[in-house]
Protein backbone atom coordinates (compact mmCIF):
# COMPACT_ATOMS: atom_id res chain seq x y z
CA UNK A 1 0.00 0.00 0.00
CA UNK A 2 1.51 3.15 -1.44
CA UNK A 3 -0.81 5.46 0.32
CA UNK A 4 -2.68 5.02 3.33
CA UNK A 5 -6.12 6.38 2.95
CA UNK A 6 -7.84 8.39 5.96
CA UNK A 7 -10.99 10.95 6.10
CA UNK A 8 -9.64 14.69 7.35
CA UNK A 9 -12.13 16.80 10.09
CA UNK A 10 -11.25 20.28 8.14
CA UNK A 11 -14.45 21.94 9.39
CA UNK A 12 -13.33 25.36 10.43
CA UNK A 13 -10.08 24.30 9.80
CA UNK A 14 -7.48 26.62 8.22
CA UNK A 15 -6.29 25.58 4.77
CA UNK A 16 -4.03 27.02 1.84
CA UNK A 17 -4.46 27.17 -1.66
CA UNK A 18 -2.03 28.35 -4.04
CA UNK A 19 -3.44 29.31 -6.95
CA UNK A 20 -6.20 31.32 -8.61
CA UNK A 21 -6.94 29.03 -12.05
CA UNK A 22 -9.71 26.80 -12.46
CA UNK A 23 -7.95 23.79 -11.34
CA UNK A 24 -7.52 26.38 -7.62
CA UNK A 25 -11.39 26.59 -8.10
CA UNK A 26 -12.12 23.10 -8.08
CA UNK A 27 -10.30 22.23 -4.84
CA UNK A 28 -11.52 25.63 -3.24
CA UNK A 29 -15.28 23.80 -4.38
CA UNK A 30 -14.11 21.06 -2.99
CA UNK A 31 -12.26 21.98 0.32
CA UNK A 32 -15.58 24.44 1.04
CA UNK A 33 -17.47 20.92 0.92
CA UNK A 34 -16.04 20.17 3.91
CA UNK A 35 -16.59 23.41 5.30
CA UNK A 36 -12.86 24.20 5.45
CA UNK A 37 -11.64 27.70 6.26
CA UNK A 38 -9.88 28.20 3.07
CA UNK A 39 -7.47 30.80 2.35
CA UNK A 40 -6.43 31.55 -1.70
CA UNK A 41 -2.57 33.11 -2.16
CA UNK A 42 -2.48 34.34 -6.02
CA UNK A 43 -1.95 37.77 -7.81
CA UNK A 44 -5.00 37.59 -9.85
CA UNK A 45 -8.24 35.22 -9.42
CA UNK A 46 -10.20 33.33 -12.12
CA UNK A 47 -14.21 35.05 -12.05
CA UNK A 48 -15.52 32.30 -9.95
CA UNK A 49 -12.81 32.92 -6.91
CA UNK A 50 -12.97 36.13 -7.51
CA UNK A 51 -17.27 36.26 -6.25
CA UNK A 52 -16.41 33.60 -3.68
CA UNK A 53 -13.65 36.20 -1.87
CA UNK A 54 -16.45 39.11 -2.68
CA UNK A 55 -19.00 36.70 -0.91
CA UNK A 56 -16.00 36.46 1.92
CA UNK A 57 -16.48 32.80 1.36
CA UNK A 58 -13.04 32.35 0.88
CA UNK A 59 -9.78 34.78 2.24
CA UNK A 60 -8.12 36.13 -0.59
CA UNK A 61 -4.22 37.39 -0.48
CA UNK A 62 -3.44 38.82 -3.94
CA UNK A 63 0.45 38.22 -4.35
CA UNK A 64 2.42 35.77 -4.63
CA UNK A 65 3.61 33.02 -2.54
CA UNK A 66 5.81 33.38 0.50
CA UNK A 67 7.62 31.04 2.25
CA UNK A 68 5.01 32.08 5.68
CA UNK A 69 1.71 31.12 3.91
CA UNK A 70 2.10 27.72 5.02
CA UNK A 71 2.11 28.20 8.49
CA UNK A 72 -0.13 27.26 10.30
CA UNK A 73 -2.12 25.25 7.66
CA UNK A 74 -3.82 22.02 8.24
CA UNK A 75 -3.72 21.05 4.22
CA UNK A 76 -2.05 22.64 1.46
CA UNK A 77 -2.60 22.49 -2.02
CA UNK A 78 -0.26 23.98 -5.00
CA UNK A 79 -2.30 24.54 -7.87
CA UNK A 80 -0.06 27.05 -9.74
CA UNK A 81 1.27 26.60 -13.71
CA UNK A 82 5.04 27.53 -11.90
CA UNK A 83 7.03 24.57 -11.18
CA UNK A 84 9.13 26.34 -9.21
CA UNK A 85 6.32 28.11 -6.88
CA UNK A 86 4.51 24.36 -6.74
CA UNK A 87 8.19 22.96 -5.43
CA UNK A 88 8.76 25.59 -3.22
CA UNK A 89 5.27 24.96 -1.71
CA UNK A 90 5.88 21.32 -1.55
CA UNK A 91 9.24 21.51 0.08
CA UNK A 92 8.13 23.61 3.06
CA UNK A 93 5.40 21.72 3.96
CA UNK A 94 7.30 18.35 3.61
CA UNK A 95 10.35 20.10 5.83
CA UNK A 96 7.01 21.18 8.27
CA UNK A 97 5.27 17.77 8.05
CA UNK A 98 1.88 19.96 6.42
CA UNK A 99 -0.16 17.45 4.40
CA UNK A 100 0.82 19.25 0.54
CA UNK A 101 -1.13 18.21 -2.42
CA UNK A 102 0.81 19.47 -6.12
CA UNK A 103 -1.85 19.04 -8.41
CA UNK A 104 -1.00 16.30 -11.16
CA UNK A 105 2.84 15.99 -9.97
CA UNK A 106 2.64 13.40 -7.37
CA UNK A 107 6.58 13.10 -6.86
CA UNK A 108 5.70 16.65 -4.97
CA UNK A 109 2.61 14.93 -3.23
CA UNK A 110 2.42 14.42 0.80
CA UNK A 111 -1.21 13.49 -0.31
CA UNK A 112 -3.26 13.09 -3.46
CA UNK A 113 -6.85 13.32 -3.66
CA UNK A 114 -9.29 10.68 -4.25
CA UNK A 115 -12.07 9.94 -7.39
CA UNK A 116 -15.31 10.35 -4.89
CA UNK A 117 -18.76 8.91 -4.52
CA UNK A 118 -20.46 11.42 -2.32
CA UNK A 119 -23.88 10.24 -1.02
CA UNK A 120 -22.79 12.29 2.11
CA UNK A 121 -22.66 11.25 4.94
CA UNK A 122 -21.34 8.08 3.02
CA UNK A 123 -18.65 8.69 1.10
CA UNK A 124 -16.27 6.10 -0.98
CA UNK A 125 -12.81 7.20 -1.93
CA UNK A 126 -11.18 5.77 -4.72
CA UNK A 127 -7.28 5.36 -5.59
CA UNK A 128 -5.34 4.35 -7.94
CA UNK A 129 -2.05 5.31 -5.95
CA UNK A 130 -1.85 8.12 -8.74
CA UNK A 131 -1.07 5.50 -11.65
CA UNK A 132 -4.26 5.91 -13.55
CA UNK A 133 -6.53 8.63 -12.50
CA UNK A 134 -9.02 7.57 -15.59
CA UNK A 135 -9.19 3.93 -14.12
CA UNK A 136 -10.17 5.44 -10.72
CA UNK A 137 -12.62 7.74 -12.84
CA UNK A 138 -14.03 4.81 -14.09
CA UNK A 139 -13.97 2.88 -11.06
CA UNK A 140 -15.62 5.74 -9.50
CA UNK A 141 -18.69 5.46 -12.23
CA UNK A 142 -19.48 2.42 -11.51
CA UNK A 143 -19.68 2.38 -8.30
CA UNK A 144 -21.21 5.36 -8.83
CA UNK A 145 -24.06 3.03 -10.19
CA UNK A 146 -24.23 0.35 -7.75
CA UNK A 147 -25.38 3.03 -4.90
CA UNK A 148 -28.45 4.69 -5.13
CA UNK A 149 -28.46 8.17 -4.34
CA UNK A 150 -30.66 7.79 -1.39
CA UNK A 151 -28.01 6.29 0.13
CA UNK A 152 -26.95 8.97 1.59
CA UNK A 153 -30.17 10.21 3.36
CA UNK A 154 -30.39 6.87 4.53
CA UNK A 155 -26.66 6.90 6.36
CA UNK A 156 -28.17 10.16 7.29
CA UNK A 157 -31.33 8.65 9.20
CA UNK A 158 -29.19 5.93 10.68
CA UNK A 159 -26.84 8.52 12.19
CA UNK A 160 -29.53 9.78 14.08
CA UNK A 161 -30.30 6.59 16.04
CA UNK A 162 -26.38 5.78 16.90
CA UNK A 163 -26.45 6.85 20.22
CA UNK A 164 -30.18 5.12 21.18
CA UNK A 165 -28.77 1.67 19.69
CA UNK A 166 -25.75 1.98 21.77
CA UNK A 167 -27.38 2.56 24.76
CA UNK A 168 -30.22 -0.63 24.05
CA UNK A 169 -27.40 -3.20 23.04
CA UNK A 170 -24.39 -2.20 24.74
CA UNK A 171 -22.83 -5.29 23.35
CA UNK A 172 -20.43 -4.06 20.55
CA UNK A 173 -20.54 -7.31 18.36
CA UNK A 174 -24.68 -7.62 18.92
CA UNK A 175 -25.05 -4.03 17.71
CA UNK A 176 -22.95 -5.24 14.59
CA UNK A 177 -25.64 -7.67 13.99
CA UNK A 178 -28.45 -5.61 15.03
CA UNK A 179 -27.43 -2.63 12.29
CA UNK A 180 -26.70 -5.00 9.86
CA UNK A 181 -29.79 -6.99 9.85
CA UNK A 182 -31.95 -3.81 10.00
CA UNK A 183 -29.79 -2.71 6.89
CA UNK A 184 -30.11 -5.52 5.06
CA UNK A 185 -34.01 -5.32 5.17
CA UNK A 186 -36.73 -3.68 5.16
CA UNK A 187 -35.51 -0.32 6.75
CA UNK A 188 -33.17 0.04 3.48
CA UNK A 189 -35.92 -0.84 0.89
CA UNK A 190 -38.36 1.19 2.49
CA UNK A 191 -36.26 4.38 2.55
CA UNK A 192 -34.89 3.57 -1.17
CA UNK A 193 -38.14 2.99 -2.49
CA UNK A 194 -39.00 6.71 -1.05
CA UNK A 195 -40.85 5.83 2.06
CA UNK A 196 -39.10 7.46 4.40
CA UNK A 197 -41.70 7.83 7.04
CA UNK A 198 -42.26 4.45 7.04
CA UNK A 199 -38.37 3.56 7.52
CA UNK A 200 -38.19 5.89 10.59
CA UNK A 201 -40.99 4.28 11.86
CA UNK A 202 -39.16 0.35 11.08
CA UNK A 203 -36.39 1.58 12.73
CA UNK A 204 -37.59 2.99 16.05
CA UNK A 205 -39.79 -0.08 16.30
CA UNK A 206 -36.63 -2.62 15.53
CA UNK A 207 -34.60 -0.46 18.45
CA UNK A 208 -38.10 -1.14 20.71
CA UNK A 209 -37.50 -4.38 20.33
CA UNK A 210 -34.30 -4.66 20.46
CA UNK A 211 -31.72 -8.04 18.61
CA UNK A 212 -34.45 -10.57 20.43
CA UNK A 213 -36.93 -9.37 17.05
CA UNK A 214 -37.35 -12.13 14.60
CA UNK A 215 -37.71 -10.94 11.98
CA UNK A 216 -40.31 -12.73 10.03
CA UNK A 217 -42.12 -10.76 7.61
CA UNK A 218 -41.16 -11.61 3.42
CA UNK A 219 -42.06 -9.62 0.63
CA UNK A 220 -42.17 -9.60 -3.01
CA UNK A 221 -40.14 -7.47 -5.91
CA UNK A 222 -41.72 -7.48 -8.78
CA UNK A 223 -38.82 -6.26 -10.88
CA UNK A 224 -38.85 -6.11 -14.98
CA UNK A 225 -35.70 -7.54 -16.65
CA UNK A 226 -35.91 -5.05 -19.63
CA UNK A 227 -35.92 -7.02 -22.74
CA UNK A 228 -32.36 -8.37 -23.03
CA UNK A 229 -29.32 -6.63 -22.26
CA UNK A 230 -28.14 -6.63 -18.91
CA UNK A 231 -26.76 -3.14 -19.46
CA UNK A 232 -30.41 -1.71 -19.62
CA UNK A 233 -31.34 -3.06 -16.03
CA UNK A 234 -32.56 -0.27 -13.82
CA UNK A 235 -30.40 0.16 -10.77
CA UNK A 236 -32.96 -1.02 -8.68
CA UNK A 237 -34.06 -4.09 -10.48
CA UNK A 238 -29.97 -5.10 -10.12
CA UNK A 239 -29.99 -3.83 -6.01
CA UNK A 240 -33.42 -6.14 -5.91
CA UNK A 241 -31.53 -9.30 -7.83
CA UNK A 242 -28.47 -8.90 -5.57
CA UNK A 243 -30.70 -8.61 -2.20
CA UNK A 244 -33.41 -11.46 -3.05
CA UNK A 245 -33.31 -15.19 -1.41
CA UNK A 246 -35.54 -16.80 -3.85
CA UNK A 247 -35.78 -15.66 -7.84
CA UNK A 248 -38.97 -16.79 -9.47
CA UNK A 249 -38.55 -15.97 -13.26
CA UNK A 250 -39.63 -17.30 -16.58
CA UNK A 251 -38.16 -17.48 -19.43
CA UNK A 252 -37.98 -14.23 -21.23
CA UNK A 253 -35.13 -13.47 -18.91
CA UNK A 254 -31.55 -14.04 -20.74
CA UNK A 255 -29.42 -16.25 -18.92
CA UNK A 256 -26.84 -13.04 -18.74
CA UNK A 257 -29.13 -11.19 -16.43
CA UNK A 258 -29.78 -14.32 -14.30
CA UNK A 259 -26.13 -14.30 -13.44
CA UNK A 260 -26.24 -10.89 -11.81
CA UNK A 261 -28.77 -12.58 -9.16
CA UNK A 262 -27.20 -13.18 -5.72
CA UNK A 263 -24.94 -16.01 -6.14
CA UNK A 264 -26.71 -18.32 -3.48
CA UNK A 265 -30.61 -17.03 -4.01
CA UNK A 266 -32.78 -20.42 -5.07
CA UNK A 267 -33.45 -20.01 -8.24
CA UNK A 268 -37.40 -21.50 -9.27
CA UNK A 269 -37.68 -21.44 -13.06
CA UNK A 270 -41.77 -20.63 -13.33
CA UNK A 271 -41.41 -19.98 -17.06
CA UNK A 272 -43.90 -19.86 -20.15
CA UNK A 273 -43.31 -21.16 -23.25
CA UNK A 274 -45.72 -21.38 -26.20
CA UNK A 275 -48.71 -23.92 -25.49
CA UNK A 276 -46.05 -25.23 -22.80
CA UNK A 277 -47.06 -23.56 -19.67
CA UNK A 278 -44.80 -24.71 -16.75
CA UNK A 279 -46.58 -23.31 -14.06
CA UNK A 280 -50.16 -22.07 -14.73
CA UNK A 281 -50.43 -18.20 -13.69
CA UNK A 282 -52.64 -19.67 -10.89
CA UNK A 283 -50.01 -21.53 -8.94
CA UNK A 284 -47.33 -18.98 -9.49
CA UNK A 285 -49.56 -16.13 -7.52
CA UNK A 286 -49.58 -18.71 -4.84
CA UNK A 287 -45.61 -20.05 -5.06
CA UNK A 288 -44.83 -16.04 -4.27
CA UNK A 289 -47.27 -15.72 -1.71
CA UNK A 290 -46.40 -18.98 -0.05
CA UNK A 291 -42.84 -18.13 -0.93
CA UNK A 292 -43.49 -14.89 1.02
CA UNK A 293 -44.92 -16.31 3.63
CA UNK A 294 -41.57 -18.58 5.11
CA UNK A 295 -40.10 -15.03 5.72
CA UNK A 296 -38.31 -14.57 1.99
CA UNK A 297 -37.61 -12.00 -0.13
CA UNK A 298 -38.89 -13.22 -3.19
CA UNK A 299 -37.87 -11.45 -6.43
CA UNK A 300 -40.19 -12.06 -9.38
CA UNK A 301 -38.43 -11.71 -12.76
CA UNK A 302 -39.91 -10.83 -15.86
CA UNK A 303 -38.80 -9.98 -19.25
CA UNK A 304 -39.37 -6.27 -20.30
CA UNK A 305 -41.59 -4.20 -18.02
CA UNK A 306 -44.11 -6.21 -15.26
CA UNK A 307 -46.97 -4.21 -16.25
CA UNK A 308 -46.90 -4.61 -19.83
CA UNK A 309 -48.20 -8.16 -20.74
CA UNK A 310 -46.74 -9.28 -18.08
CA UNK A 311 -49.53 -10.29 -15.88
CA UNK A 312 -47.90 -8.42 -13.30
CA UNK A 313 -51.16 -7.11 -12.43
CA UNK A 314 -52.71 -10.46 -11.50
CA UNK A 315 -49.60 -11.35 -9.45
CA UNK A 316 -49.51 -8.18 -6.93
CA UNK A 317 -53.71 -8.55 -6.67
CA UNK A 318 -53.24 -11.69 -4.99
CA UNK A 319 -50.34 -10.22 -2.69
CA UNK A 320 -52.65 -7.36 -1.81
CA UNK A 321 -55.19 -9.62 -0.64
CA UNK A 322 -52.77 -11.57 1.30
CA UNK A 323 -51.33 -8.33 2.82
CA UNK A 324 -47.63 -9.43 1.61
CA UNK A 325 -45.77 -6.46 1.55
CA UNK A 326 -44.43 -5.95 -2.26
CA UNK A 327 -42.77 -3.08 -4.61
CA UNK A 328 -42.78 -3.06 -8.57
CA UNK A 329 -40.18 -2.20 -10.65
CA UNK A 330 -40.69 -0.89 -14.11
CA UNK A 331 -38.11 -2.18 -16.95
CA UNK A 332 -37.65 -1.28 -20.35
CA UNK A 333 -40.28 -2.95 -22.78
CA UNK A 334 -39.50 -4.83 -25.55
CA UNK A 335 -41.12 -1.99 -27.46
CA UNK A 336 -39.03 0.93 -26.33
CA UNK A 337 -35.85 -1.22 -26.43
CA UNK A 338 -36.17 -2.76 -29.68
CA UNK A 339 -37.02 -0.06 -31.37
CA UNK A 340 -33.91 2.11 -30.22
CA UNK A 341 -32.08 -1.02 -31.14
CA UNK A 342 -33.24 -0.68 -34.20
CA UNK A 343 -33.39 2.71 -35.17
CA UNK A 344 -36.96 3.17 -35.19
CA UNK A 345 -38.30 5.88 -33.53
CA UNK A 346 -41.68 4.80 -32.40
CA UNK A 347 -43.39 8.19 -32.76
CA UNK A 348 -42.36 11.10 -35.60
CA UNK A 349 -43.46 14.80 -35.50
CA UNK A 350 -44.50 13.99 -39.43
CA UNK A 351 -45.65 10.47 -39.05
CA UNK A 352 -46.89 9.30 -36.24
CA UNK A 353 -48.57 10.94 -33.40
CA UNK A 354 -49.98 8.02 -31.49
CA UNK A 355 -48.25 4.64 -30.61
CA UNK A 356 -50.82 1.39 -29.53
CA UNK A 357 -49.10 -1.32 -27.98
CA UNK A 358 -51.04 -4.61 -28.95
CA UNK A 359 -50.87 -8.15 -28.57
CA UNK A 360 -51.14 -10.59 -31.89
CA UNK A 361 -50.96 -13.89 -29.46
CA UNK A 362 -53.51 -16.45 -31.24
CA UNK A 363 -56.37 -17.73 -29.73
CA UNK A 364 -57.87 -20.68 -31.53
CA UNK A 365 -56.12 -19.44 -34.78
CA UNK A 366 -57.40 -16.15 -34.56
CA UNK A 367 -56.77 -13.04 -33.18
CA UNK A 368 -59.38 -10.90 -31.52
CA UNK A 369 -58.08 -7.15 -31.44
CA UNK A 370 -60.66 -4.11 -32.68
CA UNK A 371 -58.88 -3.87 -36.11
CA UNK A 372 -60.53 -0.69 -36.71
CA UNK A 373 -58.79 1.17 -34.06
CA UNK A 374 -55.39 -0.40 -35.12
CA UNK A 375 -55.50 0.57 -38.73
CA UNK A 376 -55.43 4.00 -38.40
CA UNK A 377 -53.35 5.89 -40.32
CA UNK A 378 -50.41 8.72 -38.36
CA UNK A 379 -49.88 5.90 -35.86
CA UNK A 380 -47.53 3.08 -34.89
CA UNK A 381 -48.70 -0.09 -33.59
CA UNK A 382 -46.51 -2.70 -31.94
CA UNK A 383 -47.52 -6.44 -32.17
CA UNK A 384 -46.27 -8.07 -28.84
CA UNK A 385 -46.19 -12.19 -29.53
CA UNK A 386 -46.94 -12.03 -33.13
CA UNK A 387 -44.72 -14.01 -34.95
CA UNK A 388 -47.30 -16.62 -35.23
CA UNK A 389 -50.49 -14.82 -35.87
CA UNK A 390 -48.26 -12.34 -38.38
CA UNK A 391 -49.71 -13.54 -41.51
CA UNK A 392 -53.37 -12.62 -39.94
CA UNK A 393 -51.94 -9.10 -38.54
CA UNK A 394 -50.78 -8.37 -41.83
CA UNK A 395 -54.51 -9.29 -43.77
CA UNK A 396 -56.58 -7.71 -40.91
CA UNK A 397 -54.88 -4.72 -41.17
CA UNK A 398 -55.12 -3.96 -44.72
CA UNK A 399 -58.64 -5.35 -44.73
CA UNK A 400 -59.83 -2.56 -42.41
CA UNK A 401 -58.26 -0.10 -44.44
CA UNK A 402 -54.33 0.40 -43.81
CA UNK A 403 -52.91 0.50 -47.68
CA UNK A 404 -50.73 -2.90 -48.27
CA UNK A 405 -47.25 -0.72 -48.68
CA UNK A 406 -47.62 -0.02 -45.19
CA UNK A 407 -44.19 -0.23 -43.70
CA UNK A 408 -43.82 -3.22 -41.14
CA UNK A 409 -40.57 -4.18 -39.38
CA UNK A 410 -40.49 -7.50 -37.06
CA UNK A 411 -37.13 -7.28 -34.89
CA UNK A 412 -36.20 -10.33 -33.74
CA UNK A 413 -34.28 -10.64 -30.35
CA UNK A 414 -33.94 -7.17 -29.72
CA UNK A 415 -31.20 -5.56 -27.78
CA UNK A 416 -28.99 -8.44 -27.96
CA UNK A 417 -26.12 -9.80 -30.08
CA UNK A 418 -28.50 -11.56 -32.16
CA UNK A 419 -30.44 -9.06 -33.34
CA UNK A 420 -31.77 -9.12 -36.71
CA UNK A 421 -34.28 -6.39 -38.19
CA UNK A 422 -36.28 -7.71 -41.03
CA UNK A 423 -38.29 -4.75 -42.78
CA UNK A 424 -40.95 -4.71 -45.44
CA UNK A 425 -44.87 -3.48 -46.23
CA UNK A 426 -47.83 -5.48 -44.61
CA UNK A 427 -47.35 -7.14 -47.80
CA UNK A 428 -44.51 -8.32 -47.91
CA UNK A 429 -43.30 -9.12 -44.54
CA UNK A 430 -44.53 -12.69 -43.74
CA UNK A 431 -42.99 -13.92 -46.74
CA UNK A 432 -39.55 -12.30 -46.33
CA UNK A 433 -39.95 -13.33 -42.09
CA UNK A 434 -40.80 -16.78 -43.38
CA UNK A 435 -37.42 -16.81 -45.79
CA UNK A 436 -35.35 -16.48 -42.79
CA UNK A 437 -34.87 -18.57 -39.68
CA UNK A 438 -36.30 -16.15 -37.18
CA UNK A 439 -35.71 -16.88 -33.70
CA UNK A 440 -37.89 -15.56 -30.70
CA UNK A 441 -39.05 -13.34 -29.23
CA UNK A 442 -39.52 -10.81 -31.79
CA UNK A 443 -41.49 -7.73 -32.16
CA UNK A 444 -43.81 -6.44 -35.04
CA UNK A 445 -43.91 -2.93 -35.50
CA UNK A 446 -46.33 -1.08 -37.97
CA UNK A 447 -46.56 2.14 -38.97
CA UNK A 448 -44.38 4.93 -41.26
CA UNK A 449 -41.90 5.02 -38.93
CA UNK A 450 -40.48 2.05 -39.84
CA UNK A 451 -39.32 3.97 -42.96
CA UNK A 452 -36.37 5.46 -40.19
CA UNK A 453 -34.92 2.03 -39.60
CA UNK A 454 -33.01 2.75 -43.46
CA UNK A 455 -31.27 5.68 -42.33
CA UNK A 456 -31.38 6.03 -38.23
CA UNK A 457 -30.12 2.11 -37.52
CA UNK A 458 -27.25 2.61 -35.35
CA UNK A 459 -26.88 -1.13 -33.58
CA UNK A 460 -24.43 -3.39 -34.97
CA UNK A 461 -24.98 -6.73 -32.83
CA UNK A 462 -21.00 -7.84 -32.14
CA UNK A 463 -19.69 -4.79 -31.52
CA UNK A 464 -19.68 -3.43 -28.11
CA UNK A 465 -21.72 0.27 -28.14
CA UNK A 466 -21.09 0.61 -24.13
CA UNK A 467 -18.33 3.20 -23.20
CA UNK A 468 -17.08 0.96 -20.07
CA UNK A 469 -16.12 -1.96 -22.18
CA UNK A 470 -13.11 -2.74 -20.13
CA UNK A 471 -16.15 -3.87 -17.55
CA UNK A 472 -18.62 -4.90 -19.38
CA UNK A 473 -19.91 -8.68 -19.16
CA UNK A 474 -20.56 -8.87 -22.85
CA UNK A 475 -18.37 -11.51 -24.49
CA UNK A 476 -20.93 -13.82 -22.00
CA UNK A 477 -23.88 -12.27 -22.95
CA UNK A 478 -22.60 -13.07 -26.76
CA UNK A 479 -22.04 -16.63 -25.62
CA UNK A 480 -25.28 -17.09 -24.10
CA UNK A 481 -27.71 -15.56 -25.91
CA UNK A 482 -26.64 -17.81 -29.34
CA UNK A 483 -28.43 -20.48 -27.52
CA UNK A 484 -32.26 -20.41 -29.36
CA UNK A 485 -34.69 -19.28 -27.03
CA UNK A 486 -38.89 -20.19 -27.25
CA UNK A 487 -41.12 -17.52 -27.96
CA UNK A 488 -43.09 -16.68 -24.99
CA UNK A 489 -46.26 -16.08 -26.10
CA UNK A 490 -48.58 -16.97 -23.17
CA UNK A 491 -47.52 -13.56 -20.68
N1 LIG B 1 -43.43 -7.83 -20.32
C1 LIG B 1 -42.72 -7.93 -21.56
C2 LIG B 1 -43.55 -8.58 -22.65
C3 LIG B 1 -43.91 -9.99 -22.38
S1 LIG B 1 -44.81 -10.70 -23.68
C4 LIG B 1 -42.25 -6.55 -22.01
O1 LIG B 1 -42.66 -5.53 -21.43
O2 LIG B 1 -41.44 -6.49 -22.93
C5 LIG B 1 -43.56 -11.52 -24.57
C6 LIG B 1 -43.32 -10.85 -25.89
O3 LIG B 1 -42.50 -9.71 -25.73
C7 LIG B 1 -42.58 -11.70 -26.89
O4 LIG B 1 -43.44 -12.61 -27.53
C8 LIG B 1 -42.06 -10.65 -27.83
O5 LIG B 1 -43.08 -10.22 -28.69
C9 LIG B 1 -41.76 -9.50 -26.92
N2 LIG B 1 -40.33 -9.44 -26.57
C10 LIG B 1 -39.78 -9.52 -25.35
N3 LIG B 1 -38.44 -9.38 -25.42
C11 LIG B 1 -38.14 -9.19 -26.71
C12 LIG B 1 -36.92 -8.98 -27.42
N4 LIG B 1 -35.76 -8.94 -26.80
N5 LIG B 1 -36.99 -8.84 -28.76
C13 LIG B 1 -38.16 -8.88 -29.40
N6 LIG B 1 -39.33 -9.07 -28.78
C14 LIG B 1 -39.33 -9.22 -27.45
Amino acid sequence: MDYFPIFMRLEGRSCLVVGGGGVALRKVSLLRKADARVTVVSPELCPQLEALAKQGAIEHVARDFQDDDVLDRVLVIAATDHQAVNQRVSALCMERSIPVNVVDQPDLCGFITPSMVDRSPLQVAISTGGSSPVLARLFRSRIESFIPAAYGGLAALVEGYRLQAKERIPDPELRRRFWERLLEGPVTELFLSGREDAAREALEQALEQGLDRRDTGGEVFLVGAGPGDPDLLTFRALRLMQLADVVVHDNLVSPAILELVRRDAEMIYAGKKRNQHTLPQEQINQLLVRLAKEGKRVLRLKGGDPFIFGRGGEEIDTLMQEGIPFQVVPGITAAAGCASFAGIPLTHRDYSQALVFATGHLRDGTIDLNWDMLAQPRQTVVFYMGLVGLPIICRELTAHGLPASTPAALVEQGTTQNQRVLVGTLETLPDIVQEHDVQPPTLIIVGEVVRLHERLQWFQPGTDHTTESLFSSRGQVEQQSAAPRVEASHE
